[in-house]
């Protein structure tokens, strides 16, 4: 078992592992080598100390050389659940599973909004990975909504799977699918069902699906990890990042507003010297 495993690679997973790093703690790191597209949007950064006029491409190149010197860089999967038992975690991505002491929660913000119905329908017909319940929809009729090309593999990996899909894709110039995948524009309106889900509302029709998969590069913690209280769209935390459960901290913009890399990176700090102290407590 590793005492800590960090989510995400934005400026609070890269704080929280350099913090983690110089203090000698064995830690997994899970996230995306470009590390994140947000960084890299920022046409130019004005508020952050010691870099004037920098765009985001330029800071993303100095952060991964960084990271290169240290000899760091994150494990590319996507964690797609959490599980807070007596004393530990397990943290599950797609079948393969890893167990900390400690979990570091620095997964950003998904910006798009949630499809009514969603919510009620977790776990009934709603997913939010293809590799974990894939095979409960052989020969069935689905919905994918996806937000980003490089998760194009995981449509494909469904469409060899069910009857038919339907995808509606948020990305510009999606790519050709088999046959039996059949494209819709925008989001859809409604999911709706009574137990399960059984149709969902899009473009003014009813459409009949046995499930919906959300496919997107984060998922909101409140989906990931069981449990976890939350203060609207954000993990609770208080001044030390500790979340409600014991052993799990979180920080950057998944902990709110003010959305900024200063903030980010100040917690994703503190998030590590709180792991610190919890190690050395417990
Ligand atoms: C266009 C734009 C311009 C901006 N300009 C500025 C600016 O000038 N100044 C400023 O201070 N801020 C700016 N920001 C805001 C800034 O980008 C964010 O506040 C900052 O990136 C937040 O860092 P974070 O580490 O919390 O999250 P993110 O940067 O969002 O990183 C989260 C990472 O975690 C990964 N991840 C998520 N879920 C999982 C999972 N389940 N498994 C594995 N990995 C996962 C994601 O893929 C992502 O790589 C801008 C944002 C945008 C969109």
């Amino acid at each position: 078992m590793t005492d800590v495993i960090i989510i995400g690679s934005g400026p609070a997973g890269i704080s929280a592992a350099l913090t983690l790093q110089a203090n000698n703690k064995n830690f997994i790191w899970f996230g995306k080598k470009e590390l994140s597209a947000k960084i890299r949007k920022a046409e130019k950064i004005h508020n952050y100390p010691g870099l004037s006029d920098v765009s985001g491409e330029d800071f993303c190149n100095m952060l991964r050389q960084q990271l290169s010197a240290a000899g760091l860089s994150p494990i590319e999967k996507t964690v797609t659940g959490v599980y807070a038992m007596d004393d530990s975690f397990s943290v599950l991505c797609n079948d393969e599973m890893f167990e900390s002491r400690i979990v570091i929660v620095a997964t950003g913000v998904e910006t798009l909004k949630t499809v009514e119905g969603e919510a009620d329908f977790i776990g009934r017909g709603v997913s939010y990975c293809a590799t974990c319940d894939g095979l409960l929809y052989r020969g069935k009729d689905i919905a994918i909504l996806c937000t980003a090309k490089d998760l194009e593999h995981e449509i494909d990996y469904l469409a060899s799977l069910a009857r038919t899909v339907h995808l509606f894709p948020l990305y510009p110039a999606p790519k050709q699918f088999a046959g039996n995948v059949i494209l819709h524009k925008g989001m859809p309106e409604r999911l709706l069902g009574s137990l399960r889900l059984e149709k969902l509302k899009a473009g003014g029709q009813e459409i009949p699906v046995d499930g919906m998969f959300f496919l997107k590069n984060s998922v909101s913690p409140s989906v990931l990890i069981g449990g976890i209280q939350m203060d609207g769209a954000h993990v609770h935390v208080d001044r030390s990042q500790a979340t409600s459960l014991s052993g799990c901290f979180a920080c950057g913009d998944c902990t709110g507003r003010p959305y900024q890399y200063a903030k980010a990176v100040g917690e994703g700090n503190v998030a590590a010297h709180s792991a610190i102290a919890f190690l050395a407590k417990h």
